[in-house]
């Protein structure tokens, strides 16, 4: 095991940080020697409350908890942020030590993806669509990230959060497609007071950018109220655009309403079997950050 940190909160001090495989792998094996169930979350860091949730909800499942913190480059094209990403590892294992959490795997890039590293995982059509047509690198280098990270060390359950819908959605599929025998959590979006859904790139916004932010929670909201009055989706969709662009964001990539089971496209009439698993779905750029949130048609 190697410390990567030298925090001196004392608390932090208990917090194992692994950021070799063979070491983590013993320790796994160790944990699973035991009987213990372990729980992965996995994460790229500068942690919030949004995966400080999914830990207590790990915890609550499981005997052993590790969090994962790994920004992978593979989830990230050129030209997006991957150098900019926030890295703060002594900040996360203080915020860690004060929850149960037994360790942190934070391998490097190098380590993860040898000279020759060649494969990559394609996870069909809940990949399509949505962050899948403007990102269309992203959901291969997650689920390869996720199919490497389940592989190395064997957890009963990882844990992912709603606020990536698709994502969640996209592992769901792998791990069952692949028979990969591991359990699948999704904990629900936690949100800032007014609303912004919780995240790492929130960071990125300056003031004024801060203060619009939350529109797109609300906006999505209000249109979900619309739909269970009876509007049209196709109208409920153009008001929601135009208000998003009123609001001052400065590009919609998409806002959509989808089934939360297998995203497919939802048409009218929205009958109350097609509301029961509707979700809303939008990402906009506000500046040079690209948020996301969703938000489900009926509680
Ligand atoms: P990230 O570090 O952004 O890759 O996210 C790691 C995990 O935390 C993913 O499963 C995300 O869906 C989840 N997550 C991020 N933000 C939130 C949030 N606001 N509420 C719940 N889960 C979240």
């Amino acid at each position: 095991m190697t410390r990567l940190s030298n925090d001196s909160m004392p608390k932090s001090e208990a917090l194992p940080v692994f950021d070799d495989l063979l070491s983590m792998q013993a320790q796994c094996a160790k944990w699973q020697s035991q009987g213990l169930r372990l729980a992965l979350v996995p994460t790229m860091g500068a942690l919030h409350e949004g995966h400080l949730s999914l830990v207590r909800l790990a915890s609550q499942k499981a005997d052993r908890v590790l969090v994962s913190i790994f920004v992978n480059p593979k989830q990230f094209a050129k030209g997006e942020d991957l150098g900019t990403y926030p890295r703060q590892l002594a900040k996360d294992k203080e915020k860690l030590s004060a929850l149960t959490c037994h360790g942190i795997y934070a391998p490097d890039a190098n380590a993860m993806y040898g000279e020759d590293f060649s494969t990559s995982i394609h996870v069909g059509i809940v990949s399509e669509g949505l962050c899948g047509a403007s990102r269309p690198h992203f959901f291969g280098g997650v689920a390869t990230v996720v199919a490497k990270l389940l592989n190395q060390l064997r957890p009963d359950m990882a844990v992912f959060g709603e606020k990536d819908f698709q994502q969640l959605l996209v592992i769901r599929r792998m791990v069952k497609d692949l028979d990969m025998g591991v359990e699948i959590i999704g904990g629900p979006i936690i949100r800032e007071p007014d609303g912004l859904a919780m995240s790492s790139r929130n960071a990125y916004l300056n003031t004024s950018e801060r203060e619009i932010a939350p529109q797109l929670n609300h906006i999505l909201r209000a249109m979900a109220e619309k739909l269970r009055q009876g509007e049209t989706i196709a109208a409920t969709v153009e008001t929601g655009q135009r208000k998003l662009i009123a609001a001052g964001f400065d590009k919609i990539d998409y806002l959509e309403l989808r089934s939360e089971k297998n995203l497919a496209p939802l048409e009218d009439p929205l009958d109350a079997t097609k509301s029961a698993e509707a979700r809303l779905f939008g990402a906009v750029l506000l500046g040079k950050t690209r948020l996301i949130d969703n938000w489900k048609i009926t509680d």
